[in-house]
């Protein structure tokens, strides 16, 4: 993994030891690369650079204001799905002419605000949110640039959890009804008609999903332009994999050539929503092992990180490899890793080979730069692990560890 490598037996990122980091911040901790994150960021650009388009990062793969405003000033935009990532990105510096908001249940209030900011783009999921964005926007004296999310229903081939483009799913306006929605969103005060949205899911590891996807979006554009609707952005969504263990996913500069190859006779500019692909691999969770315990019929290694702290592994059976951070002499042993939570569920590893390692040593659970600390909580009462960002032989603790106070924040007793 770019960034992460071992220098002798010892788990360093960039030219950071992960040791060293941990005796500053304690355990568990999040570690990021920047190289790793402007360098996933870069390929992007690169396979768009021929072509306006904007990379609106989706920042719910990871909200920290640092990383957010890295990203910002090597020219993203972001994708936000909400008031407070809006209020996050804008905090970041980030444009509000690169940022485009999309998600099934936006209230008035936060339409307000994203009209209020000026926003790229409204990615409006529903025939009910269009009618209430029209009012809003007239209210407000103001027009807002839609765009409707189309659901071509596509298989993307990855976990049900995180398709998004089925017909069966809560996301889109079903393809068969686009062209009489985009007919009447051109009618309604309030509403300037500007592009197309789709976004099929996440993990995506084949090529096939996003290029059938995108030859029903083109092919419905000229649609539009032949009924007197001419877009200006075809906004493809993000779902770009990264590798967890075995997968080999298409890189940013497959998917730009599929997508640059595709748009003939079409004046449009590309939008790009990728979360996972920038960050995933960008970052990861250290912990340590506090204890070993066997019992007849496994082996469970608990470590002072749980659900809490990452819980793909529990919510969608993910995989993470995991990485020693002193590498030790031996063999393995099958096992468990698992969390001080209060749940079965509670694993980061299941039946795995766990690497050899003895209480008090640490652990990097790979690959865990998105979804990780975003999806977070405080449940057991844990407060959330802090964020480091390493740059070359320097490290910035650029979220702190939450303290016991910032978790009863707006509680009373009385
Ligand atoms: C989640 C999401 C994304 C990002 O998906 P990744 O798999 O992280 O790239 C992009 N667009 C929309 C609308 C999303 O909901």
């Amino acid at each position: 993994m770019n960034g992460f490598s071992y220098v002798g037996n010892e788990l360093c990122v960039e030219q950071v030891p992960v040791g060293e980091i941990v005796r500053s911040v304690g355990s568990p901790a999040y570690i990021y690369s920047q190289k790793a994150l402007s360098g996933s960021f870069s390929a992007y650009k690169e396979a768009f650079s021929g072509r306006k388009s904007v990379i609106a990062y989706a920042m719910k793969a990871n909200g920290n204001l640092r990383v957010l405003s890295l990203l910002g000033g090597l020219g993203a935009g972001a994708d936000v799905v909400s008031g407070g990532e809006l209020f996050r990105a804008r905090k970041a510096g980030i444009p509000a002419e690169k940022i485009v908001f999309a998600g099934v249940g936006k209230t008035a209030s936060e339409m307000r605000e994203a009209l209020d900011a000026g926003i790229l783009m409204f990615n409006v999921e529903s025939p009910m949110e269009l009618d209430m964005l029209s009012r809003v926007a007239v209210s407000m004296g103001k027009s807002a640039p839609v765009a409707l999310r189309v659901n071509p229903d596509v298989d993307p081939k990855t976990h049900p959890y995180i398709s998004t483009g089925l017909k069966k799913s809560k996301f889109g306006i079903p393809a068969d009804r686009a062209l009489s929605e985009y007919l009447r969103a051109a009618s309604l005060p309030g509403i300037n008609v500007v592009g197309i949205h789709q976004h099929i899911g996440s993990q995506l590891t084949q090529i096939d999903p996003f290029r059938d996807a995108f030859d029903k979006m083109t092919a419905f554009a000229r649609v539009l332009a032949k009924n007197g609707i001419r877009v200006a952005w075809l906004d493809i969504g993000g779902g770009l994999g990264i590798r967890y263990g075995e997968e080999t996913p298409p890189t940013p500069g497959n998917i730009g050539t599929e997508i640059l190859s595709r748009l003939e006779g079409l004046d449009v500019g590309i939008i790009l929503e990728p979360g996972r692909s920038i960050v995933g691999n960008a970052g990861i969770l250290v912990t340590e092992v506090l204890y070993v315990k066997e019992t007849e019929v496994k082996t469970f290694y608990i470590a002072d990180a749980g659900m809490n702290d990452l819980i793909r592994p529990a919510l969608y059976g993910a995989y993470h490899d995991l990485w020693p951070v002193k590498r030790r002499e031996g063999e393995g042993k099958k096992g468990d890793l698992v969390g001080p939570v209060c749940e079965t569920g509670d694993f980061l590893v299941q039946d795995r080979m766990i690497p050899p390692v003895e209480p008090g040593d640490l652990l990097a659970v790979m690959s865990a730069g998105a979804y990780g600390f975003a999806m977070a909580s405080n449940y057991n009462a844990r407060p959330r692990p802090p964020e480091v960002l390493v740059s070359k032989d320097r490290f910035t603790v650029i979220r702190a560890r939450e303290s016991y106070e910032d978790m009863v924040r707006g509680e009373t007793v009385a």
